[in-house]
């Protein structure tokens, strides 16, 4: 982070201290150290423990400095080629140790028997002997109890490396200038950047240790969430949103014709979602609800309450089935309230859509439901007061912009099926305004899961088998293969022929992969919704959001392939009818993690659980794919490890933004420079 602004010395090039020659300085730009400034707050990657121990008290093959009394003449063997080895007894306490330095003969003339020494080495626990790194003549002596180590990527040598540090800090250290407000210093008491860089390299103590690194974890966190707080003012606040005065009374009646009760945890989110949509601010808000929670049913009476507002809504949702299938639940809602619902996808052409496109312009169609066809430069609405889109993770941040701009700021709602751990949401959607649906609706049966080993394979072709008779209809999922289309598509072939041998004559396998068209994608789906396929071999591609109730088995093969959110995405098509739904995971994992993922889906239906859990396992790098991760890096705080700080500083943040003295006061100065570099201040952030 750069706040350091204009000509102070901490811009200098690092050449201006002694021993940085041109190549150091050429190297070090390897590693992004140009500045004296950028020397300084190069992040330590660990620290080596230099304080006295006694051994016994070490781990096995850990670091270990050690004082005693040499109690044998050291003596060297020479072996191979120029290899040597000198050991000793060194008495240390009431411990007689060995102690060995391989290919260093030279030491044998700096020691001798009763000589004091105190050496540095890793500690083996079963020989009782140390392998020599250092040796000193001499008591215990050293400066430091913790020697900073860098990730230097052989640029130049730890040695010199710290030698810059040291020469950076001593002359150019008070230059450092503070960049947290003094308020929250106090607060927290937090040391000065100054100590704290002082420390990050050099700290007298452990506790030092810890306090540079508690500062630097807030301010990284904090600035970090600052910008994600202006953003969301900006967004919220940018040239005015609209108003929509929508019609309660009708609202009400909707929701009073439902087949079912809103659980409360809906209402709550309607609620959330209409005082946003009244508001003249512009709605910015993601509603996260596991399958099945009910978003769709939210997001429809949202769009409803716009239209009696009189304005026009959108749904954008990322497949052309899940496209059809809204669109339908959606006709059947709100066409006896008198509203007309259309569908667009790249199958509308030719004079459909030009007459399409005339009634959504006139605006003779008040919601338009459809795939990223939506988006195309000739689909205008004549009054867009809402966008939804579904699946949002699915759209790039710039399909989300275009189809926001095709009204006048009309407000915007995300949703997500994945549930995303707390920790993640307030990172990747911390400009963002949330909902959460985290109750299912009653009367749910569970799915019962069960994790099966191959070799069981038969028995769960079995119990299949047991409930196609009874007339359901059941999904088997093929092996993921990382990185590899090909044999995700041959897999599905194999599973395919296996299980249509093995249902021969009494049950019909659809196959759905990744290289059918579109049109043949919804063929082999039209007849899975019809009954007409029993069994529907697939690969991920049938993760999202297909609704299939008849359908009460689910069997995902190599289970341990996939992350903990995608299985829980694949068990969500199953139980969406009246009738008891299993999933069987087959797996055999290795690793303790894998075994740890298949009992936590045996264990919970609840998708925010498993997304905390699955977090866990992969870490937040892993968490969202290959494909989207969004993530910021920072340099030395831990979104996961570090959470509570993380929360902290966004609510600090927050009230920093919110407050007018932020704006004003010369305190902030430094604050509003680093949100006006950034480019927050100037507009929408890009990813
Ligand atoms: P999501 O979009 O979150 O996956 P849906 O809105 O598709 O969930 O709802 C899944 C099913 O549950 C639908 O058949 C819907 O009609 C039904 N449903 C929604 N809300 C309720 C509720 N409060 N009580 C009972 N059933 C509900
Ligand atoms: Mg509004």
């Amino acid at each position: 982070m750069d706040v350091n602004q204009g000509d102070s010395p901490l811009h200098l090039p690092i050449s201006v201290l002694k021993g940085a020659g041109k190549e150091a300085e050429t190297s070090l730009a390897g590693i992004g150290v140009l500045t004296v400034g950028d020397l300084m707050e190069f992040v330590p990657a660990r620290y080596e423990d230099m304080r006295l121990k006694s051994p016994v008290e070490a781990a096995h093959d850990e670091k270990v400095t050690i004082e005693g009394t040499i109690q044998t003449e050291p003596s060297v063997m020479y072996y191979g080629k120029k290899k040597s080895r000198l050991t000793f007894k060194l008495l240390s306490g009431p411990h007689l140790i060995n102690v060995t330095f391989f290919n260093q003969p030279y030491l044998k003339k700096k020691a001798a028997v009763g000589d004091t020494v105190t050496v540095t080495g890793k500690w083996d626990r079963n020989r009782l002997s140390v392998s020599g790194q250092l040796l000193e003549i001499g008591p215990y002596s050293r400066g430091t109890d913790f020697e900073a180590v860098y990730l230097l990527r052989n640029a130049i040598s730890l040695k010199q490396f710290r030698k810059l540090v040291k020469q950076a800090i001593e002359l150019y250290g008070t230059y450092i200038e503070e960049t947290l407000p003094d308020s929250l210093l106090n607060q927290y008491r937090l040391i000065a950047r100054k100590d704290a860089i002082k420390a990050l390299h050099f700290p007298a103590s452990e506790e030092e240790m810890k306090q540079a690194r508690r500062r630097f974890v807030y301010e990284e966190f904090f600035y970090f969430q600052l910008k994600m707080q202006a953003l969301r003012k900006t967004v919220r606040e940018q040239s005015g949103g609209i108003s929509q005065k929508y019609d309660l009374v009708k609202l009400k009646e909707l929701i009073d014709s439902l087949p079912f009760e809103l659980t409360n945890a809906q209402k709550k989110a309607v609620n959330e979602i209409c005082a946003d949509m009244k508001s003249p601010y512009r709605m910015n808000r993601l509603l996260q609800g596991d399958v099945g929670s009910g978003k769709t049913a939210v997001a429809t009476l949202a769009l409803y309450a716009s239209v009696t507002a009189g304005y026009q809504g959108a749904l954008m949702v990322p497949t052309e089935i899940l496209a059809e299938q809204h669109a339908k639940s959606l006709h059947d809602m709100l066409e006896p309230f008198g509203i007309h619902t259309a569908l667009l996808t790249g199958n509308v052409k030719g004079k459909k859509r030009k007459a399409l496109l005339d009634a959504l312009a006139s605006g003779d169609i008040d919601i338009l439901i459809g795939t990223h066809a939506l988006i195309q430069d000739d689909v205008q609405f004549q009054n867009l007061g809402l966008v939804i889109t579904d699946e949002q993770h699915r759209f790039g941040v710039n399909q989300r912009r275009i189809l926001r701009a095709k009204g006048d700021n009309p407000d915007v709602l995300f949703m997500t099926a994945t549930p995303i751990p707390r920790t993640l949401a307030i990172t990747v959607f911390g400009e963002m305004d949330v909902s959460i649906i985290n109750e299912m609706p009653a009367g749910r049966k569970a799915i019962e899961t069960y994790w099966a080993k191959e070799e069981m394979l038969g028995r769960v072709l079995d119990f299949t088998e047991k409930e196609l008779r009874k007339g359901r209809q059941a999904y088997v999922i093929c092996p993921l293969i990382e990185e590899s289309e090909k044999l995700d598509f041959q897999n599905a072939l194999d599973v395919h022929a296996q299980l249509s041998s093995h249902f021969h004559g009494k049950f019909t396998v659809g196959l759905m992969h990744g290289r059918l068209s579109g049109e043949e994608k919804d063929e082999v789906m039209k007849s899975f919704s019809a009954n007409d396929l029993n069994i529907l071999v697939s690969t991920t591609v049938v993760e999202v959001g297909v609704n299939v109730p008849n359908a009460t088995v689910m069997i995902i093969y190599d289970a341990e392939r996939f992350g903990l959110s995608q299985l829980h995405q694949l068990r969500g098509r199953v139980g969406r009818g009246s009738e008891q739904s299993y999933c069987m995971l087959i797996a055999d994992p290795k690793s303790e993690t894998g075994k740890e993922r298949m009992t936590a889906m045996t264990e919970t239906n609840d998708g925010f659980v498993l997304s905390e859990k699955d977090l866990e396992l992969r870490g937040p790098g892993d968490f969202f794919g290959r494909k989207q991760s969004g993530l910021p890096e920072f340099k030395m705080a831990d979104m996961v490890h570090d959470y509570r700080a993380l929360e902290t500083a966004r609510d600090d943040a927050k009230k920093l933004i919110d407050s007018p003295a932020f704006w004003n006061g010369h305190e902030y100065r430094h604050l509003r420079a680093v949100l006006t570099d950034s480019g927050v201040l100037a507009g929408e952030k890009l990813d």
